[in-house]
């Protein structure tokens, strides 16, 4: 391809140069401490605005068989596998309102899963159903994940608008014990955290906020009572309103067309622009949807992954924009100087697509090269989207650049920037998710293991598991977390795999009389080396990135940062090696107690 931005003719060593440059305007001094946490005086950012706040319920006493936290995709699917085990004696606790978890959350105008929906969606073949479009946007996602509860039974199981206060194991009666906002107190052999990847979000950490006089949100709580419309329809009170956003990350590409087309005015605060390439989305064909023969849905999530982590299968099944991006892993460890420098030619040619992309697209020449990307295509999440960077060339939307610096100040009547103030009516907050921080702040509560132990003492020097599902001294507790486990760009292929393989462990310690498992020390060591041997070549890639949640903001990261890592090579080496694990079927690694 010809490039038509003038960048298409750097050498490597000024386009290694160019991408130091614009990481060192972005590292900062307080690196993840400079985000505010949606707690405590922050509170009212988190509140649910789409579920009755008067919503009352007689609390649950009872003894269970497991206690799930999570009424999201890992905690449905969790259920999923329990009862195909033939375990029914359970219960599902989630903050939300419904099933769904970031599906439930996140209803932003154009939300949308940025993976196929025929790779993404899980269970298709169990129920039946034919996403509508290639990639499907999330209120239908919402919608299936509600026909899931349904087709799995599970609503009777789901205790919503409730938070669990305090999780504890009793080694007298070798329970665990679950109490609830809502004055419920369940005892159980098992629990299942599900509590989420993506769920906490985060506001940046600046001056002011609280003196702005207009109306604020984070993308994740959405207002349509101030905006207007739905995630369907147009948002007409914003006609005569202007609107600020910040960030430009993967929600803010998603939600920026649709604010455009609303507004009166927008403005978006850009600190990094995003990668965004092409999205080709399309309805998928019904003929084609009933030519699928069983199996085939499993197949196709192998393949893409497959196809996004270096494998290269013979067929490419998927064949959108990851699988052209990602057909070879830029990331990998090279294994000569050769080959290292192919890798990183490839990777600079990938990212100068994207900037020929934006040139062709955005008609002035000065937006378009605030939009270029200057980092490797894998330093954040890249982006797919054909309507956000025609978004630019409206008279309505104005891209206020920060050149990495970031909004550091919000006025009374807007955000500021460099001694300029940007009068907004609404100013919606795309600044993400927490990502590092500790996994007992993630989940909101500290569970209690044994001799009251909490998790963040045990873990006061960085996490140890077993396969990221289990940890020494909190007997019976089946985590699905990122926190040394597995983990996919298709965030449900890895959801389901360890749902898949904690249902497998409860369903082994009933069928052999198991009282109790938990890691023994050494085995989690082991884990932990072998995790360790996965990541030179993604800390290497990542050591020059700009900072974002993928590399902590580009801190150095200590003890504590490298134990929290996840399985970093392809989830395809996670399932087998859980998989044979299982098959081996003497748990090693495990101290278990029978009856
Ligand atoms: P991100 O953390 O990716 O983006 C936050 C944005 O806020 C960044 O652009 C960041 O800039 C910006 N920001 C932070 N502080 C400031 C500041 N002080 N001034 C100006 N800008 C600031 O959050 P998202 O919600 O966009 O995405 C989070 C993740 O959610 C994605 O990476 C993806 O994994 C997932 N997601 C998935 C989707 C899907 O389709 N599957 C869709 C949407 C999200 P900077 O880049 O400089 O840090």
């Amino acid at each position: 391809m010809t490039s038509t931005s003038e960048s298409g003719h750097l050498s490597p060593d000024e386009i290694r140069e160019r991408y130091r440059i614009e990481r060192e305007k972005r590292l900062r001094s307080d690196g993840t401490g400079q985000f505010k946490t949606i707690a405590g005086e922050w509170a009212d950012f988190g509140r649910d605005p789409f579920s009755d706040p008067n919503f009352t319920r007689d609390a649950v006493k009872e003894e269970t068989e497991v206690v799930i936290v999570g009424a999201g995709f890992g905690g449905m699917l969790a259920a999923h596998h329990l009862r195909k085990a033939g375990i029914t004696n359970f219960r599902m606790i989630d903050l939300a309102g419904d099933f769904g978890g970031t599906w439930y959350w996140n209803r932003y105008p154009n939300c949308a899963c940025d993976v196929e929906s025929y790779v993404y969606l899980p269970l298709l073949e169990e129920t039946g159903y034919m996403p509508t479009e290639k990639y499907v946007k999330a209120y239908e996602i919402f919608a299936y994940c509600q026909l899931l509860g349904r087709t799995l039974d599970l609503y009777s199981k789901a205790l919503f608008q409730t938070e669990v206060e305090d999780m504890r194991w009793d080694d007298e009666s070798q329970r665990w014990h679950t109490t609830t906002s809502r004055g419920d107190d369940l005892s159980s052999k098992f629990v299942i955290i599900a509590g989420g990847v993506l769920h906490r979000p985060k506001l940046p950490d600046v001056d002011g906020i609280r003196g702005f006089k207009g109306k604020m949100f984070h993308t994740s709580r959405w207002d349509y009572g101030y905006t207007g419309g739905s995630p369907t329809e147009k948002m007409v009170n914003l006609a005569d309103k202007r609107v600020g956003i910040i960030g430009t990350g993967a929600t803010a590409v998603q939600a920026v067309p649709k604010l455009a087309e609303a507004a009166k005015e927008l403005y978006v605060f850009q600190r990094t622009p995003a990668l965004v390439g092409k999205r080709n989305n399309k309805p998928t064909d019904p003929e084609w949807f009933k030519t699928l023969k069983p199996g085939w849905q499993a197949e196709r999530i192998v393949n893409f992954t497959q196809a996004i982590t270096g494998s290269q299968p013979e067929v490419d099944m998927v064949a959108d924009e990851w699988t052209k991006l990602f057909w070879t892993d830029t990331r990998k460890f090279p294994e000569s100087e050769e080959e290292a420098a192919a890798l990183e030619q490839l990777d600079f040619d990938n990212v100068q697509m994207i900037r020929d992309h934006i040139a062709n697209i955005v008609t002035d020449p000065e937006i378009a090269k605030k939009l270029m990307p200057w980092y490797s295509q894998a330093c954040k999440r890249p982006c797919f989207h054909d309507e956000y960077l025609p978004a630019f060339n409206r008279s309505n939307v104005h891209l206020v650049d920060t050149d990495g610096h970031g909004i550091n100040e919000i006025g009374e009547n807007g955000p500021i920037f460099d001694g300029v103030e940007y009068p907004v009516d609404l100013l919606i907050f795309a600044s993400g998710y927490e990502v590092t921080s500790d996994y007992h702040h993630r989940l909101g509560f500290d569970p209690k293991g044994r001799g009251g132990v909490p998790l963040s003492q045990a873990w006061g020097t960085g996490p140890s598991t077993l396969q990221g599902v289990l940890t020494r001294g909190f007997p019976n507790m089946l985590m699905i977390s990122t926190v040394q486990g597995a983990q996919a760009t298709n965030f449900l292929h890895s959801i389901s795999t360890v749902a898949e393989h904690v249902g497998w462990l409860v369903a082994k310690a009933k069928a052999d009389g198991i009282t109790t498992m938990e890691p023994i020390e050494a085995a989690q060591e082991e884990w932990f080396n072998l995790l360790l041997g996965q990541v030179f070549g993604i800390a290497r890639y990542n050591a020059v990135c700009t900072p974002g949640y993928l590399n902590r903001e580009g801190e150095a990261g200590d003890m504590t940062t490298a134990r929290s890592m996840a399985w970093m090579t392809s989830v395809m080496g996670f399932i087998d090696h859980v998989a044979a694990w299982r098959a081996r079927g003497d748990l090693a690694g495990l101290e278990v107690h029978t009856a």
